[in-house]
């Protein structure tokens, strides 16, 4: 069970619902108090014992004293012209992450973290300068959703969520799972998984792991390239995991009835945005349930790549449209503020020397 490092006491923010009926069963508290303090701790955003107003006050001392309930704290809150909002959290250990509020998208959506960091080094993003500082916990990533959901005011309110902030969720398969499920329940969040995005750059045995589980999300794929070559430099881990594998495992893949899977596909001016790549990504397509989501690169110091023109985001846009392949061009939100999609880099003190570098440039 997870205990808080500080104090060996278990941390009840981590635990699925079952899992909290059994801790509070170890500490001689009926189980069925268990769906009331989940209740309180996911659906009402409260995570301290004493404000639990509907457990007697011998029981919230009982849990002052015996459990944490581990919450990120917000640091920084910063709004752009545009309304998105991104939030600094510090975590238990002094890290930190960040998340983002995108208001009506159409729905209001919330952009989460899986990792501190991350391993993947893709090119043109800036938490892959990171490198992987440590996988979140699900408590942790259940827990910037909750906060997220306070902050916001949208408890009570249906949201999305997109595993698109820092992090390569596939690469923190079991907590990112296991969030999904803690944030399903229905006496927390209740977001059913058909709300959620999951966004990957296709770890391959992981997916086929994906495809055999019952609570599924919705399947976001950032492909970014169309040759192996090409995508070999974009996005590294093509070279172990190979496009034309990735793409194999997306034609089988168990979507929905009337289900897609989105493709990504960040437009680098002059790299990957020439009428041949997107010929060849409608070819690529070809056999899969499959939507494309156009990024134009969102500009950042330390990333040596520009962002397309307009007339060339819609052509290549164009070309896929009239082959008949689903497409969307993604509006970058607050780019002012640095929320946009590959722009989430949390310094540390001790940074990193890909990070300086970042930085100096
Ligand atoms: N690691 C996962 C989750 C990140 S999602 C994944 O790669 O899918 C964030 C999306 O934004 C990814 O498609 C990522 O490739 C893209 N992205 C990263 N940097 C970007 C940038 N500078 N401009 C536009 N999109 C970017």
């Amino acid at each position: 069970m997870p205990v808080s490092a500080a104090t060996s006491r278990p941390d009840l923010a981590e635990l699925d619902r079952e899992e909290l009926e059994r801790a509070l069963a170890d500490l001689g508290v009926p189980r069925f108090h268990g769906s009331q303090i989940y209740r309180w701790i996911h659906h009402r955003g409260v995570t301290d014992p004493a404000a639990m107003s509907d457990l007697s006050v011998e029981l919230r001392q009982h849990l002052a004293a015996s459990v944490e309930i581990s919450t990120p704290t917000l640091e920084i809150k910063q709004t752009s012209t545009d309304g998105t909002t991104k939030f600094l959290f510090r975590l238990a250990d002094g890290l930190h992450i960040e998340s983002v509020y995108i208001p009506d998208t159409p729905a209001e959506t919330f952009c989460v973290s899986t990792q501190v960091g991350c391993a993947m080094k893709c090119a043109f993003c800036l938490t892959g300068k990171m490198g992987l500082v440590r996988n979140l916990t699900a408590g942790e990533i259940v827990g910037q959703v909750r906060r997220l959901a306070t902050e916001t005011h949208l408890l009570d309110k249906p949201f999305n969520i997109v595993l698109m902030g820092m992090g390569e969720p596939l690469h923190n398969y079991d907590a990112v799972m296991k969030a999904l499920r803690m944030i399903a329940d229905d006496r927390g969040l209740a977001v059913a998984p058909r709300r959620v995005t999951l966004s990957t750059v296709g770890l391959i045995p992981a997916l086929k792991r994906l495809a055999t589980e019952p609570l599924m999300p919705n399947l976001a794929i950032s492909l970014h390239a169309t040759t192996e070559a090409q995508r070999d430099d974009l996005v590294p881990i093509n070279q172990k995991h190979r496009l034309v594998e990735l793409l194999e495992v997306c034609r089988t893949f168990p979507v929905k009835r009337r289900g897609r899977i989105t493709f990504e596909y960040v437009l680098l001016n002059g790299v990957n945005d020439t009428p041949d790549d997107a010929r060849r990504l409608v070819k690529l397509m070809h056999g899969i349930k499959a939507k494309v989501n156009l990024l134009p690169f969102n500009e950042a110091a330390g990333l040596p790549f520009t962002r397309p023109a307009e007339d060339r985001v819609n052509a290549f846009a164009q070309i896929l449209a009239d082959r008949g392949v689903t497409v969307s061009v993604r509006k970058s939100r607050g780019r002012d503020i640095r929320a946009a999609c590959g722009q989430l880099i949390v310094e540390s003190a001790k940074r990193s020397p890909a990070q300086k570098l970042a930085e100096k440039i």
